[in-house]
């Protein structure tokens, strides 16, 4: 790989505003090959501590600074990532596989939180209430919530941080991140492009190590810590939910989903099976967002899983630094391991295989998985009430709007759902009471740094992006000044 800023390829704990390394080290891997790509040291207790300490030291100085000051520094930082967009682009695809044009498109995404906050930040203003007690007036200020941590995954490895990160640090909060062990390439380059930008040290922290409790205990329960903010799995998020309570801290959840995608008999097929490949086939499946479950209505089933399977017939899987590859690896062994296992589960409880169905062996170790149509899909099934995060498209078919509503809400989970229908009453309807943080009307992209991205149930709290992700990280306090008159 060749880097035009070697100095964004880091190997240790970014913390303080210095590079921290240790005696023991963890490799990364490239999912395409299983070639390991760095060595990378773990992470001290000592270090550890040393970031909560200068999180907390740098915070008052962060908090002074004006919000023009904070947003010229963040400006930089923003103008930096489209600078070494190739080179952070180049570090992702090779730890975390996804095809060089996603990943090219992911940093631009990620940098676009940094642009919004540093923006929205500016307006983050309190209020004065009208008197309604002689003497008395009351304000109404809004005051960063302190120092955050954060644990994010490998699905976004540039991208789930910046949206935390950008909205902490624009608050006026410091912040430390434990990024996915098998990421953490691409955290460490944004800590490289936070010295750069001038960010001061300790506002911005990067955590590395493959012993996620032990990190995570001290991130969720040191008392300094304000708030936690947390992106991956239900399981593991309930957990470290439960360990914020021992300190009461704020958190923010961003954890699994099981989409629904719906079709209606008068969607538009061509924007349908748009919709289904946008949100389907984006970083192999492996998205919180990714549609889980496609329900179609029964009297265009055969026509759409024809045209849709041709669809996915002509998608290139390969290595991400390919030219043309849509499809990269799954990030690892257990990966594969799982999407095989519901598909065969699937087909032997009665599912068909239209396409796919199978590991494919793009090099002798890679973690490839075919893409795959199945359909006669039932929710007895687990991959009907599971989140499936590989290329696997997983077919159900329905009758009536009040039965399809029922099923897709048949989950625990409540992040994000499709619909694809021309039907404005129907849009409305469906907007309303399906259970979902998110509802996608014929699209299936809805990410955006100005919106407010979460879920419902068991998918979490809180939200990032827009107004709603920049109030995450600031606290409401209120101001009584008596004996005026
Ligand atoms: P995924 O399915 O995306 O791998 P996980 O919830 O397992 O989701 O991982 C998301 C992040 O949580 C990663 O950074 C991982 O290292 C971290 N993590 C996993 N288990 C724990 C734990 N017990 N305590 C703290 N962090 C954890």
């Amino acid at each position: 790989m060749q880097l035009k800023n070697p100095s964004l390829w880091q190997t240790s704990s970014f913390i303080n505003g210095e590079w921290h390394s240790s005696n023991n080290t963890f490799k990364v891997e490239n999912p395409a090959n299983g070639e390991v790509i760095a060595e990378v040291s773990e992470v001290t207790a000592g270090q550890l501590e040393l970031a909560v300490k200068s999180a907390n030291e740098s915070l008052s100085s962060w908090q002074a600074k004006t919000v023009d000051e904070r947003g010229n520094i963040l400006r930089r930082w923003y103008d930096l990532m489209l600078g070494n967009q190739h080179d952070l682009a180049q570090i992702l695809t090779a730890e975390q596989g996804k095809p060089f044009a996603e990943a090219m498109g992911e940093i631009v995404y990620g940098a676009k939180y940094i642009d919004w906050y540093l923006e929205e930040a500016k307006r983050a203003h309190g209020a004065i209430l009208p008197v309604n007690q002689k003497g008395k007036r009351m304000l109404v200020l809004k005051r960063p919530v302190g120092v955050v941590s954060a644990i994010t995954p490998w699905n976004f490895p540039n991208a789930m941080i910046l949206r935390k990160a950008a909205a902490a640090l624009a608050a006026g909060c410091t912040f430390i991140v434990k990024p996915a062990d098998l990421t953490p390439l691409s955290a460490l380059a944004i800590g490289q492009l936070a010295i750069e930008a001038g960010i001061p040290a300790g506002v911005f922290n990067v955590v590395v190590g493959r012993d996620a409790q032990a990190i995570g205990e001290v991130l969720t329960q040191d008392p300094i810590i304000n708030k936690f903010s947390f992106t991956g799995s239900t399981a593991v998020g309930k957990k470290l939910l439960a360990q914020c309570a021992t300190t009461v801290k704020k958190t923010s959840m961003e954890l699994g989903g099981n989409a629904p995608l719906i079709i209606f008999n008068d969607a538009n097929m061509e924007v349908a099976i748009k919709g289904v490949m946008t949100s389907k086939y984006r970083n192999s499946g492996q998205t919180c967002v990714c549609a889980n479950r496609i329900f179609v209505q029964k009297n265009i089933l055969p026509e759409f899983v024809e045209k849709l399977t041709a669809t996915i017939k002509e998608l290139k899987v390969g290595v991400g630094t390919e030219e043309g590859v849509i499809v990269g690896p799954l990030i690892e062994k257990k990966a594969v391991e799982k999407v095989e296992y519901l598909v065969n589960s699937a087909i032997e409880s009665g599912a068909c295989l239209n396409l796919g169905g199978k590991r494919l062996n793009q090099s002798e170790s890679g973690n490839f998985y075919a893409p795959t149509v199945l359909t006669d899909v039932t929710p007895d099934m687990d991959i009907f009430n599971n989140e499936i995060f590989g290329p696997v498209t997983s077919i159900i078919s329905f009758e009536t709007e009040e039965e399809v509503t029922k099923l897709a809400n048949q989950t625990n989970y409540g992040l994000c759902s499709y619909i694809f229908t021309e039907n404005l009453a129907r849009i409305w309807r469906l907007s309303e009471t399906l259970e979902y943080g998110m509802v996608g009307v014929n699209e299936g992209l809805l990410s955006n740094p100005a919106a407010p991205f979460g879920g419902v149930k068991e998918s979490g709290m809180g939200r990032e992006g827009g107004y709603w992700g920049l109030d995450d990280y600031l606290e409401t306090k209120y101001i009584c000044i008596g004996n005026m008159d």
